[in-house]
């Protein structure tokens, strides 16, 4: 039987950050929202929270180890990985139910069509679900997915990505990471913290690449020590043999190969642009295939917007929630668009040590001719590092010699990812490095006195 076409005046794209926009100020409007995966998007089901769910539990099955430094000697007995599992997903599991309940039954405005959506001419979608609708509006939101690599029989060996590993049925004795970013950073203190041995193989010759390179090096040395690093190896076939995944590589010294019960494929996200058909519908795509978006987060078409991993080049939740908050603002009011804001976006490694960063690096300062000045302090001359017997942590940060602003900050080290945020502050209010270090008290004996004594280090002019 023939459907008429229903039209709408909004349709939104995935239900990640994209969720969030059909508030209150939206309720006259008639909105669908089309989903192809569990509700909730990446950060919700098999991102961000679930990961530092086992992050707090990797650093508190590891801490045993690091209290002998201390005089205090303790051991852990076991890792209950299904009590474990189940508690994370026993609370994450219900939030994401909640949310589709709660749009599809509770929102008398909202149709939600659980199907893989397409685009199948100008503003006209494919929902998935046997209905095809159209709409004035669209927001693009459907996020990003888990590269897989070209390595010969990957499919074959039965390998997994951030979207399954969470979810074992049991603990692997060995385990495989191809990758060497901060996913594979995160899983591989998670699973060596729970006993686990951990391979990783990075095709560059620091893990973290991106990073700072002398946090991306010390991050590199003190992870060479907990796990077995693979450098400059590029994985070239896998198989499984008697339940045992082999993964052959080439590196410097040859070929070789890693065995190990399971494999975690964690080499980068790409945009889920291509399963969108948006040529259809005359959206322009990036050569790396993100969406284009100006920076009032609409694309090349009318009417039709972009928010987070699809577009983004960042691939962080903060950035997506904040771009979420400007397609909302800009879809109520077109005549006064707000601009998303990413002069300063901050980022975290959550994984042993921490890292975070903010700004620019000092080969992006030199690559860009940026004059600067930078100072570190570790954290083992700070009282609190003495506290913690920390001898690898360190911040660094970078100024601009005459002004004093505060160009960019790296910190390797307990509680990076909170000890940076003075600093992400400081940056987006404009806030000078010697202001900043002398206008305000500083805790005694707290972990940020790591970020006062850096900036008071810096040789401005
Ligand atoms: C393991 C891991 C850890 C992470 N940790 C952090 C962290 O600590 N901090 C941080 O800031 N970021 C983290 N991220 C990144 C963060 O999760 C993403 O940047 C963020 O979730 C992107 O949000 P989004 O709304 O753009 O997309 P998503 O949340 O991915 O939502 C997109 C939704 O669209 C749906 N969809 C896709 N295609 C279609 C289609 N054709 N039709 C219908 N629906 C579709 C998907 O099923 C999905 O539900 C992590 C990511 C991973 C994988």
């Amino acid at each position: 039987m023939q459907h008429d076409v229903r039209h709408f005046d909004l349709v939104i794209i995935g239900t990640g950050s994209g969720n969030s926009i059909a508030d209150e100020r939206f309720a006259d409007w008639n909105i669908a929202i089309v989903e192809k995966g569990v509700f909730g998007g990446t950060c919700l089901n098999v991102g961000c929270i679930p990961t530092k769910m086992f992050v707090h539990t990797a650093d508190v099955a590891a801490a045993p180890a690091s209290g002998a430094r201390l005089g205090v000697d303790a051991t852990l007995d076991g890792v209950r990985w299904t009590d474990v599992r189940d508690r994370i997903f026993g609370r994450i599991d219900p939030i994401s139910e909640g949310g589709r309940r709660w749009r599809a039954e509770e929102n008398a405005n909202v149709t939600v069509y659980e199907g893989t959506a397409k685009f199948v001419g100008p503003k006209t979608l494919d929902t998935g679900t046997g209905e095809t609708i159209t709409a004035d509006r669209f927001v693009l939101a459907a996020g990003s997915r888990p590269v897989v690599p070209d390595v010969a029989d990957l499919a074959t060996v039965g390998y997994h990505t951030s979207d399954t590993i969470m979810r074992l049925d049991e603990l692997p004795e060995r385990l495989t990471i191809l990758g060497s970013g901060f996913v594979a950073a995160e899983f591989a203190h998670v699973f060596s913290s729970f006993g686990v041995a951990v391979t990783v193989i990075a095709r560059s010759d620091v893990l973290l690449r991106h990073e700072d390179h002398e946090v991306a090096s010390r991050f590199t040395s003190v992870a060479s020590e907990k796990w077995d690093v693979r450098l400059r190896r590029k994985a070239v076939r896998a198989e499984r043999v008697n339940g045992e995944v082999r993964l052959h590589l080439e590196g410097p010294d040859g070929a070789e190969v890693v065995t190990s019960d399971e494999l975690l494929v964690a080499v980068g996200r790409t945009p889920n642009a291509d399963l969108l058909d948006l040529s259809t519908t005359g959206v322009e795509l990036h050569p790396d295939g993100r969406v284009v978006v100006d920076e009032y987060q609409r694309t090349s078409v009318e009417g039709i917007y972009a928010l987070g991993d699809i577009s983004s080049e960042y691939q962080l939740k903060h950035v997506a929630n904040h771009e979420a908050r400007v397609v909302q603002h800009n879809l109520l009011n077109p005549d006064s668009p707000i601009a998303s804001d990413h002069r300063y976006v901050p980022a975290a490694v959550f994984s042993a040590p921490q890292v975070a960063s903010v700004g620019l690096t000092e080969e992006q300062a030199v690559e860009q001719g940026v004059r600067y000045v930078a100072a570190s302090q570790a954290y083992a001359s700070i009282a609190y590092g003495w506290a913690m017997e920390d001898t690898t942590g360190f911040a660094k940060v970078l100024a601009d010699p005459s002004t004093g602003r505060i160009l960019g900050a790296h910190i390797i080290g307990p509680q990076a990812s909170s000890v940076i945020q003075p600093i992400i502050q400081a940056m987006s209010f404009g806030l000078d490095a010697k202001t900043m270090a002398k206008g305000q008290y500083w805790i005694h004996p707290a972990m940020p006195e790591v970020i006062e004594n850096a900036l008071l280090n810096l040789p401005l002019d």
